[in-house]
């Protein structure tokens, strides 16, 4: 019997988790994707694994599923993570104010924190200001973001997935009130093509309410929600640094490499393709890392960045969205066959969101083939072998 055919338009995380869930279950994916892998948010996050820490207090369905993904990936993928650990510090009364808060609500959603003395914390990491009131710890980790997309997109490919990058994908086929396919361009060549599947997902992040209105879905609305990050010239922590207090601007600072990153602010944007690095949101994030970690001041800036959270709309905007996930099928919203959309979500999260995708497409398709990504092992992300020729 030929096996169910499935298109996934991106290969960020979540379509490349979902290549590899999909693949499991015994379906023909081929991933369709206009850059290389990781080419959009993906390829430009802090690269923190979160302990869900950051959401507690304000979004526990988030935090509940980064703490869940977090234990389950620290075994899955740890070659692409450092398990460095995280400390939330407290610098005024403010911040010990929340940190009551804080600790209940980490409790309630079973993320392990622990207060440490001031003394240890300064001991453990010397660069923080010493003005510090409270430390915790919280089991956070920080990740490669392009070996982590590779990791499942290598899995993937030794199962039988097929990744054709630097391929846009131009329009959706339809016959009969349901997709059937795509229409496609390699933007290498400029040769077009179409692709043929029982279920195309849409796995395009901020882009992904563009390819719902080719499906004439105006309903999937995506709040494109960029974040400016910057990269500082020296490993200046080890350990991810969070000031505990509701979450705000330039209030993360991540060791990657030998660099440091802090992060982010958050506002909206409708154009998702050519968002600005603003100086003085660069400027202001740098203020804030100085009030953690004073050294900055003194650190040469490497470079800023900045990527666009692919929130799910709703009346709520900037940090108020939540930072959950959605998927969504396109008969519920819009009355059209063959099409799944899966956006929202964190990096971490990643698998979860291809199992709640891949669990919809089954539905969808009368097709029972469990889950296998809690235990399945995932292959180094050196054996991605690259673009998949055209057949
Ligand atoms: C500033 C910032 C910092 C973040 N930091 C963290 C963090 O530290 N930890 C964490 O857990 N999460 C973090 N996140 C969230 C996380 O990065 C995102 O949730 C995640 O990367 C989204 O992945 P995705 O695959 O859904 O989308 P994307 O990575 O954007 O992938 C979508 C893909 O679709 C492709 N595409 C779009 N249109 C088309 C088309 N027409 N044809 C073909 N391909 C198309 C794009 O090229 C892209 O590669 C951060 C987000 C931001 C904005």
């Amino acid at each position: 019997m030929d096996k169910p055919k499935a298109v996934i338009i991106g290969a960020g995380f979540t379509g490349c988790a979902t290549a590899h869930d999909l693949a499991l279950r015994g379906f023909d994916v081929t991933v369709v994707e206009r850059g290389p892998i990781a080419n959009g948010t993906s390829g430009r996050t802090h690269g923190l694994l979160h302990s869900g820490g950051r959401y507690a207090v304000d979004d526990q369905e988030s935090a509940v599923e980064c703490i869940e993904e977090n234990l389950l990936l620290r075994g899955l993928v740890a070659e692409c993570l450092e398990q460095n650990g995280g400390l939330f510090v407290a610098l005024d009364e403010s911040d010990l104010e929340y940190a009551r808060r804080w600790v209940q609500s980490c409790e309630r959603c079973n993320i392990p924190v622990e207060q440490v003395d001031v003394k240890q914390a300064l001991a453990w990491e010397p660069n923080l200001t010493s003005k510090i009131l409270a430390a915790y710890t919280v089991p956070d980790a920080t990740f490669d973001p392009l070996r982590l997309a590779l990791t499942f997109a290598a899995t993937a490919q030794t199962n039988g997935a097929r990744f054709r990058l630097f391929t846009e994908v131009e329009g959706l086929i339809e016959r009969n009130g349901a997709i059937r396919g795509v229409r496609c361009q390699e933007r290498t060549t400029g040769k077009s093509s179409e692709l043929y599947a029982d279920c195309v997902i849409n796995a395009t992040g901020a882009w992904a309410g563009k390819i719902a209105q080719m499906a004439g879905d105006a309903t999937i609305v995506v709040k494109p929600t960029p974040g400016v990050m910057v990269a500082y010239d020296q490993r200046l922590c080890n350990r991810v640094i969070n000031r505990l207090n509701e979450p705000g601007d330039g209030d993360i600072i991540v060791p990657q490499r030998r660099m440091v990153v802090i992060g982010t602010t958050s506002f909206e944007v409708d154009e998702v393709d050519y968002i600005p690095v603003f100086e003085d949101q660069v400027q202001m994030m740098r203020e804030c890392a100085i009030q953690l970690i004073p050294a900055v001041a003194a650190t040469r800036q490497r470079g800023a960045f900045m990527a666009a959270r692919p929130l799910i709309g709703s009346s709520a905007s900037g940090r108020s969205i939540a930072r959950t996930f959605k998927c969504f099928d396109h008969q519920e919203t819009h009355g059209i066959g063959g099409l799944v959309t899966i956006t929202g979500g964190k990096a971490t999260t990643l698998r979860a969101m291809a199992e709640k995708t891949a669990d919809t497409v089954c539905a969808k398709l009368g097709i029972t083939a469990p889950c296998q990504t809690r235990e399945y092992p995932l292959r180094s992300y050196r054996e991605f072998r690259g673009s998949d020729a055209y057949q």
